[in-house]
């Protein structure tokens, strides 16, 4: 099983099927995202009071340390942490607007993106520059 951690207090953020989030709004209402395990299944679950619009900027916290997850690559883009079954850690980006299909999973130069939308951020496909934003 991949375990998805904080990259800032390094506590588990995955449970059971889901990876939990703090979520805010463009109207800065919080709360609770849950999004799935799998990369490529782009998949949520939250509170129905809770209203997102398709395009619209969410910003992606952790749950337990409050840490915001957004990523020095690209403002649009949240980073966590995955540790696979046989402990290797890599990194993973996704998107943070609603709608937009982009999860870029990266270890030292390799980069496997995933998603109808992974193309919008085209310097993960070009390695030089991608080691540059490392
Ligand atoms: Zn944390």
């Amino acid at each position: 099983m991949n375990d998805f951690l904080c990259p800032q207090c390094g506590e588990h953020i995955r449970v059971g099927e889901n990876i939990i989030f703090k979520v805010r709004n463009s109207k800065k209402q919080s709360a609770l995202l849950l999004l799935s395990p799998q990369i490529g299944n782009y998949t949520s679950i939250k509170h129905p009071s809770f209203e997102i619009k398709t395009g619209e900027y969410l910003e992606f916290y952790c749950p337990l340390c409050n840490a915001s997850l957004i990523s020095d690559i690209h403002k649009n883009l949240a980073k966590v942490i995955l540790r696979d079954e046989t402990g290797t850690h890599s990194d993973v980006y996704f998107s943070q607007i609603v709608g937009e299909q982009s999860t870029y999973q990266t270890k030292g130069d390799s980069v496997k993106a995933s998603g109808s939308d992974a193309g919008k951020y085209t310097h993960f496909r070009v390695g030089e520059k991608f080691k540059k934003y490392l």
